[in-house]
């Protein structure tokens, strides 16, 4: 087997896709865009309507310089140190195209059915695997989420596949889980329109095991309840038993 050569040349990120014609970086380019449309662009938002073909690109190569001055304001000599020569480029792409994916990509296409059947009893979906991170740090959230929906006649179901879908595409972003649990709850509600629908979370948060308090066994478990969930307190038992049957 051939051996893998681990000494590549140093990368240096362009300039050219990360700035426009007139010199203008890329970020700030999109940020007028937004803010010409008063539009929020919080840590926890999706831009994809302001991010044009390309700029994704770009982004990762404005990140990666912006980066690499990271790594030199850290005192890390990229030059001779070999494990560090292209971190700049890896996180930007980390960031950029996998772990904040979910600010820049539209929401995953989610085909709705008719309940022809007229389903009514409790569905419960989970544990779906969560990977985020929080806002404050920028530190890992690894986590679960489940799903419960009560749908009712008038009510649209998705396929299983696509609660997995939306949460990613919410998760992927910097997240505070409070909030992150309330705007999948929103999405699943405006959907599904069912009768009722809870969504609990339990997370590993690595800013308080990696850093700060360093405890390794806190979790942080959140719910949303809505509609009967709410109000029928059986219903809302009965989905926390089988829950934490399953965890
Ligand atoms: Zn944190």
């Amino acid at each position: 087997m051939p051996i893998k050569k681990t000494l590549v040349a140093k990368k240096v990120p362009s300039l050219k896709k990360a700035t426009s014609e007139d010199g203008i970086p890329l970020s700030t380019v999109i940020r007028r865009r937004i803010q010409a449309q008063k539009a929020r662009f919080h840590a926890n938002d999706n831009i994809a309507e302001f991010i044009k073909p390309g700029d994704l690109e770009g982004l990762v190569d404005e990140v990666a310089q912006k980066m690499q001055g990271v790594l030199e304001s850290l005192v890390i000599d990229t030059e001779s140190d070999h494990n560090t020569r292209n971190t700049s480029f890896r996180v930007a792409k980390m960031f950029v195209n996998e772990v904040f994916n979910g600010r820049y990509v539209s929401q995953p296409e989610l085909t709705k059915f008719p309940n022809i059947t007229h389903l009514n009893e409790l569905m419960i979906i989970g544990p779906i695997t969560v990977r985020s991170a929080c806002s404050h740090h920028l530190c890992p959230i690894m986590g679960k989420i489940w799903i419960g929906v009560l749908p009712d006649k008038d009510s649209a179901l998705i396929g299983l596949s696509k609660y997995s879908r939306i949460t990613e595409w919410v998760m992927c972003r910097p997240q505070i889980q409070e909030e992150a649990v309330v705007e999948l709850a929103d999405l699943l509600e405006k959907k599904i329109k069912p009768t009722g629908l809870a969504v609990v979370m339990e997370a590993d948060h690595f800013c308080m095991q990696w850093r700060g308090v360093k405890d390794p066994d806190s979790k942080m478990i959140n719910s949303v309840m809505r509609g009967s969930f709410l109000k029928d307190s059986n219903l809302r038992r009965e989905f926390l038993a089988l829950v934490q049957r399953k965890s």
